[in-house]
């Protein structure tokens, strides 16, 4: 089975797909409309029931949530909201329109598996560099990095030097972006965090050691659908979804382990909720930070378990905090007595959009409430 597609193809088949069509054969409903625009009842995203936010021009063939600005082309749309990996999308929409499927070249094949070797060896090269320095000062234990495989980026040539005694070319290391077009290292004086999913190295995260030295704090190579710490979550047990790498290491560090990160408050999407579900993880709690962006992160990621029957929970950090951070400044105690009393999702989402509106407006509505029931209970 053809598991790389050249562009050339992705482009004639998004140029020939119905985006009704993908919608309707996924459970959307969808309605004609008159001028460019077609609708779809938003309710993946947003919860809607109406036609009144979901779009689709006729001329892009691209689908847009008015409420959220969710949106994208078919693929994304069957990666996101269906939960396809881009393969499983692109199979399933050339089977619609009937398109045929390319051609896989031997060679490419041979390719995909020099770069997935090269980020095998990559990521074990890094570990076995013990520059645990930055990783133990932010509260990270000894067992914990060993035990995720963490490990440090001298940077130089060093990692192209090691690879290049595997037989690796400098033009293919920069197509797998480990070195820049200077022939150095991309990973230098960082921590080196690898993403192992079904046993695979799919990413590699680079935790900046000296903030001064390096411009960019986070740095991944490749940083889309990625959920750090995945191959080794119990799914019977409560897991723990977090913002980022360090929250979970840190958190593990403390005896609160079992979690997930997907790199990002925003980046958890539909086939991240499909592949816990997949697992058979059937309880999440989202620790993401609290401020403005985690609350949204909790919400978008919340809604997307849900609707794969996950039940959810939110452990709602206080202002200003993320997990590492609170743990590291008012200890293990503070925080779990902080997650003692998480919301279930849907207290979340009503204290969610209670925060909208203004206290005397639902102060209002608290009063014509209580009133409409005192009439309702005189009239009985
Ligand atoms: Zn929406």
């Amino acid at each position: 089975m053809a598991t790389h597609f050249p562009t050339e193809y992705i482009d004639a088949l998004l140029k020939r797909v119905d985006m009704m069509q993908v919608m309707s054969e996924n459970g959307i409903e969808v309605r004609t409309g008159s001028s460019d625009n077609n609708f779809y009842i938003a309710s993946f995203c947003c919860g809607k029931t109406d036609f009144d936010n979901g779009r689709i021009k006729k001329s892009t063939q691209t689908y847009k949530c008015m409420s959220c600005f969710v949106g994208g082309n078919a693929i994304h749309f069957m990666q996101n909201v269906v939960g396809k990996s881009f393969p499983e999308a692109v199979i399933e929409l050339a089977r619609m329109i009937g398109l045929e499927l390319p051609y896989e070249d031997p060679a490419e094949i041979e390719k995909r598996q020099r770069k997935e070797k090269a980020l095998k060896l990559a990521a074990e090269f890094y570990s076995t560099q013990t520059n645990y320095e930055y990783m133990l000062s932010r509260g990270i234990s000894e067992e914990v990095l060993v035990r995720h495989k963490v490990g440090y980026a001298p940077g130089g040539r060093t990692l192209r030097n090691h690879l290049e005694k595997f037989g690796y070319v400098k033009q293919e290391l920069l197509d797998y972006k480990l070195i820049n077009s200077k022939g150095l290292d991309s990973f230098f004086y960082r921590s080196i965090v690898p993403v192992y999913m079904y046993g695979k190295v799919i990413d590699l995260y680079g935790r900046a050691v000296n903030d001064e030295k390096v411009g960019i704090k986070h740095f991944y190579l490749n940083g889309q659908d990625i959920l750090g710490g995945f191959d080794l979550i119990n799914p019977n047990a409560l897991v723990l979804l977090f913002e980022a790498a360090i929250d979970r290491l840190v958190a593990e560090s403390h005896g609160i382990d079992n979690g997930v990160d997907p790199g990002g408050s925003q980046k958890f999407t539909a086939s991240h909720a499909k592949q816990l579900k997949k697992k058979g993880v059937s309880k999440v709690m989202i620790i993401y930070d609290g401020d403005s962006s985690g609350r949204e992160g909790a919400m978008k990621s919340g809604l997307l378990l849900a609707q794969e029957g996950i039940q959810v929970w939110i452990g709602e950090l206080p202002d200003k905090q993320d997990a590492a951070n609170m743990l590291q400044e008012y200890g293990k105690e503070a925080f779990v007595e902080t997650l003692n009393r998480p919301k279930t999702f849907e207290q979340f989402k009503l204290y969610y959009e209670l925060a909208k509106y203004s206290l005397s407006d639902i102060e209002q509505y608290l009063i014509d409430m209580k009133s409409k029931l005192s009439v309702s209970k005189l009239r009985e």
